[in-house]
């Protein structure tokens, strides 16, 4: 017994010195305005302390004790917050501006969380449009501390045959609540983090949509698994249904037209999210000309054939046949002008949702033609704030709401024991949320990455010169 005890001790010991290397890394952000992700007003004059990827103290400079060998940041003047994380994305599907499952594969979608992270968006959600490389992806990141985005998947989401979404050329459809069943099974042996589905028929454009005896199959069959279900939606009276189906959020914000009293209840009482707000995604189809096109902000993200194709006379037709890929599809005026009344109204009801106290959270559905990783999660988080929401309430959406959404309790705010997963800003973005475009540094993990400030995609053979005092003094 005796020697029993002993060896318990000594491997008790043994484990808490593996768990505390004599070489722990540390580094401090003393002198900064902390905005903690959870709603809380700033504090400034804070400091952080970050050993080995985490946050190990946040507090004000006066109590801050630093720890022994720890390198230290003075960030006078500077502004902290979370890294954004960004609830609906695609991957990998683009090159230029030509989408195609083809392009999917690990280079494609590491260089877009790239991206996503040099613009301070430091985990994303993928909308069900992945290869299965994706798990991969996903679980070296979280083995591991990353130097890009951290990635969420809902693998291949469910289509109904001769309907709406996924990735032509990837999403299986399916026809039956059994395939709906199998469907969701399959993804689920997989280890998706959630099912994605599409209920929608583009405006009527597509005569087959998802009938709610199959999303009812596939919300069943997920929660026996305990996983959640979320759906593309565009018309209230879906919303509905799913909401008494029990599903767990929307992928967008309701369109055809305004929410009522109804649909708030019953998002109110099943818990349902609006999981993404997904504003951002309509405004880029209600404009002939982007406003953003030479704004350095914008470019450095994106490549120079992606630039050619957009200040082209036929942008538009590169843009819209790209994105909503339906063979001899009209494109336009009719057709601007009701994108055009859909983004009014996904604003509209954003309001109504919000200030009726349904959960939400920020999510731009970039990634396919004409939405761009990173860039566009600044005009979301703008669009919010022109929806009737504070900026400090749209950070938290972008941050501690979003993580709930996704039942990570590691990231989403600055609190001890998260991942350091930051954003630091040379102006503040409560008193003006285009502020957080003046990205001073981006941490994942701890690891400062080059931010959108030091990288320029746009010219990868000249130097890449400039800074965020660059950006256009732009409305939006
Ligand atoms: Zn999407």
């Amino acid at each position: 017994m005796r020697n029993l005890k002993f060896g318990a001790a000594a491997a008790a010991l043994f484990a808490a010195a593996m768990a505390a290397p004599a070489s722990a890394e540390t580094t401090i952000l003393s002198n900064v305005t902390v905005i903690d992700g959870t709603g809380k007003p700033a504090a400034p004059n804070s400091g952080i302390v970050m050993t080995d990827g985490k946050i190990a103290w946040v507090g004000p400079m006066s109590q801050l004790k630093a720890p022994k060998g720890a390198t230290t940041r003075d960030l006078s003047g500077k502004y902290v917050m979370p890294g954004i994380i960004d609830s609906h994305v695609h991957v990998g599907m683009m090159k230029d501006v030509t989408q195609d499952v083809k392009f999917y594969d690990r280079a494609n979608v590491e260089t877009d969380l790239k991206i996503y992270a040099a613009y301070g968006v430091t985990a994303v959600a993928v909308a069900g449009t992945d290869k299965d490389v994706i798990f991969d992806i996903r679980n070296d990141l979280r083995k591991t501390r990353p130097t890009m985005a951290r990635v969420f998947t809902s693998g291949q989401g469910l289509v109904f045959k001769g309907g709406y979404g996924g990735l032509f050329g990837l999403n299986v459809p399916v026809s039956t609540p059994e395939e709906a069943r199998k469907a969701v099974a399959a993804e689920a042996a997989k280890g998706v983090d959630f099912i994605k589905m599409w209920v929608d028929d583009e405006r009527e454009m597509i005569p087959n949509k998802m009938p709610y005896e199959i999303t009812k199959a596939a919300i069943d069959e997920a929660k026996k698994r305990k996983i959640k279900v979320w759906a593309h939606v565009y018309y209230l009276e879906d919303a509905k249904e799913l909401a008494r189906q029990g599903i767990d959020g929307f992928a967008h914000i309701v369109r055809d037209k305004d929410v009522d009293q109804e649909l708030i209840d019953l998002m109110k009482s099943k818990g349902t999210w609006q999981a993404a707000s997904t504003l951002s995604r309509e405004i880029v189809y209600s404009m002939a000309v982007m406003p953003w096109i030479n704004d350095p902000f914008f470019t450095r993200g994106v490549t120079p054939g992606t630039l050619t194709a957009l200040r082209s006379p036929e942008r538009e037709k590169a843009v819209m046949l790209g994105a909503i890929r339906v063979p001899g599809l009209p494109y336009e005026k009719r057709l601007f002008a009701d994108m055009g009344r859909t983004v009014v109204q996904a604003m509209d009801n954003y309001t109504a949702l919000v200030k009726a106290g349904v959960k939400s959270g920020m999510g731009t559905d970039s990634g396919p033609n004409g939405r761009f990783p990173g860039f566009n999660a600044h005009e979301e988080l703008s669009m919010e704030v022109m929806a009737g929401r504070t900026p400090l309430e749209a950070i938290k959406s972008a941050t501690s709401e979003n993580a709930a959404w996704l039942g990570d309790k590691t990231i989403g705010s600055i609190e001890a024991g998260k991942w350091a997963d930051l954003l630091v800003l040379d102006a503040d973005p409560l008193a003006d949320i285009r502020n957080t475009k003046a990205i001073a540094a981006v941490y994942v993990a701890g690891n400062a990455v080059p931010t959108i400030w030091e990288t320029c995609r746009d010219r990868p053979s000249t130097a890449c010169t400039g800074g965020w005092k660059d950006r256009s003094p732009t409305p939006y």
